[in-house]
């Protein structure tokens, strides 16, 4: 028996008997996968190798009539259900203990409707599988995280931010239909023309007709767009707006070499990192912003800020700015770049930027690889948004503070392999330009905060040694929980939580912030009976909370 990391059910197995009934009405290519096989403990491996939980059976439906089946299979048999794509959720949201999990990794066919400028997309395909023939065969792009790893369902659903967004929006703003499974076993399309009835073909697949028309209210899609993954439905098709690839891809990153990373050189790099956040939102939207820094395995400074990348953490801070457009002079002719560039300060012992500039049709080339399994750790992650105007000094001191309130509590030791790997903070400037102004926001769950934050200030620490968790979550915890109390909003897709850890206060509307009351009043009207569990999703409630 193994207790869940949330606190619910424990470890147990769907009857043989009902499992040869769940075989009998999927079809013969899918998997029905039960607890102690092989597959069974392989497939339960998350990305994020803290969490784990116990699905009475995992169900890979081989085409969307499985889906239709294993739901109202569920439905039957009154099990809970939860949905699985990459397993990349930082919060271990796409399994539940007891539950009948559908795993979407079979359901990956990719369309192009290219005149039209739309691409249609199995719930299971990477950001990969879509990107790559986008890009590299019809010269367009959609907006996604820019992990090539992650997957749809959770990044979409839940807002989705990289690259390109502050040019065309989230990835939820270019979303333009959902097929999916109601709780109720439905298959329906939401759109913003309300939600029509769909049906399979003879051989399993989705039939792309348009059944009759169910309701004109667009409920249902506004809250997919935003309301975040596994509450409301199972995916199996994503319709999308493609955007033209950028043809001039050029990153320019700025790493400032500090004398050592103690006490005040840390806090001029926060307040470089404050105060230039208002010239990263003047700048244009083709214009990506990311400051990253982390504390590196091997660390040998109290505190530190460096490139995730970085294999000493001699003090280092990097700002990375990434250009998605179609002039290959951009950085050159960018004076805000050039200034940044120029930059001295007298407590820098040395400064390096490179620039690299990749060629036509090489957004896929930019785009990282960043999750094989060799990379699946333990990670424990949190993170606010600050808005411009909480970007002022006194934000430079409540960062500072958290932190070095993560270093103490982590207590780094001074080197050693058994090290925690991340430690630190990823600040991601994606807000402006087209995040707010997208044509379709208000048609979305996203949160206002969302919509108006400068930068997401993530923390992180994990590894992958099991024995380094207490203290990883308890940095971590410990970290945030000021910075909760000062600002209201964070990203659901980039917070994990485990008992007695991280319980994130006031976590509906630190998601979706106004939105609440009615994603709860859609959630009950398309889930009355409960079926899709999340934990941190709609409709979730744990003693306590
Ligand atoms: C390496 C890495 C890089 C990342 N980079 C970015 C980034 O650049 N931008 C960004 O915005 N986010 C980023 N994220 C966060 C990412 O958005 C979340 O981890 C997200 O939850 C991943 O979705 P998934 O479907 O791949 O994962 P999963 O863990 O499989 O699912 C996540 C959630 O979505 C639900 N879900 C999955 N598929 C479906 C479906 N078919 N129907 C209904 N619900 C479904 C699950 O039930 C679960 O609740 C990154 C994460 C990682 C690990």
């Amino acid at each position: 028996m193994a207790a869940s990391v949330h606190g619910q059910q424990q470890q147990c197995r769907l009857r043989d008997s009902l499992a040869a009934e769940l075989r009998s009405q999927v079809t013969p290519d899918a998997l029905v996968l039960l607890p102690f096989s092989a597959a069974y403990r392989r497939d339960i491996v998350l990305r994020s190798t803290n969490f784990q939980s116990y699905p009475q059976v995992i169900v890979h439906p081989a085409k969307v009539k499985d889906v239709v089946a294993a739901v109202r299979f569920a439905a039957k048999n009154n099990l809970t259900v939860s949905v699985k794509g990459t397993g990349h959720d930082y919060n271990g949201r796409c399994s539940a203990d007891g539950s009948l999990n559908i795993n979407t990794r079979l359901l990956n066919d990719v369309f192009f409707v290219v005149r039209q400028n739309k691409t249609f997309f199995g719930a299971g395909a990477t950001f990969g599988d879509i990107i790559k023939p986008a890009v590299l065969k019809h010269g367009r792009a959609i907006v996604s995280g820019h992990d090539l790893t992650v997957g749809p369902g959770g990044c979409l659903l839940g807002g989705c931010h990289g690259a390109l967004a502050r040019l065309h929006g989230l990835g939820a703003d270019n979303v333009q239909s959902i097929v999916l499974v109601t709780p109720t076993g439905q298959l329906v399309k939401a759109s913003s023309r309300g939600v029509h009835q769909m049906n399979t073909l003879p051989n399993g697949d989705l039939d792309f007709k348009e059944g009759k028309q169910i309701t004109p209210d667009t409920s249902l899609f506004w809250a997919l767009r935003g309301g975040g993954g596994g509450s409301l439905g199972v995916v199996v098709q994503f319709g999308m707006q493609l955007v033209p690839a950028p043809t001039a891809v050029q990153t320019v990153t700025v790493t400032w070499l500090l004398y050592d990373s103690q006490g005040k050189q840390i806090r001029d790099i926060f307040d470089i990192f404050v105060f230039n956040a208002s010239f990263w939102q003047a700048l244009g939207p083709r214009w990506a912003a990311w400051s990253v820094g982390s504390v590196p395995r091997n660390c040998s400074a109290p505190l530190g800020i460096s490139t995730g990348t970085a294999s000493s953490c001699a003090g280092q801070a990097a700002l990375s700015f990434v250009y998605v457009g179609d002039d290959p002079l951009a950085v050159d002719k960018t004076p805000g770049i050039r200034a940044i560039l120029n930059y001295r300060a007298p407590w820098v012992s040395d400064m390096t930027y490179y620039s690299t500039k990749t060629s036509y049709r090489s957004y896929y080339d930019f785009m990282y690889h960043n999750a094989d399994t060799s990379n699946y750790q333990r990670q424990f992650v949190s993170n606010v948004f600050l808005s411009p105007q909480d970007m002022n000094p006194s934000a430079t001191g409540r960062l500072f503070t958290a932190l070095e309130t993560m270093q103490r509590v982590a207590a780094v030791p001074l080197a050693g392999p058994d090290s925690f790997e991340t430690l630190g903070f990823v600040a991601s400037l994606v807000g402006g330009g087209a995040v707010p102004a997208h044509p379709e926001a208000a048609k979305t769950s996203i949160s206002r905060a969302f919509r108006t934050f400068a930068a997401e200030l993530v923390l992180t620490a994990g590894g992958k040694d099991p024995n380094w968790d207490l203290r990883a979550y308890q940095a971590v915890s410990d970290a945030i929980a000021p910075l909760y109390k000062l600002y209201p909003g964070s990203y659901q897709n980039e917070v994990s939580s485990a008992e007695g850890f991280n319980r994130v206060p006031d976590w509906q509307a630190r998601f979706w912030g106004d939105n609440v009351a009615r994603l709860l009043a859609v959630k009950r009207q398309y889930d009355p009976q409960g079926r899709m569990v999340v934990p941190y999703g709609l409709g979730w409630s744990q003693q306590g909370q």
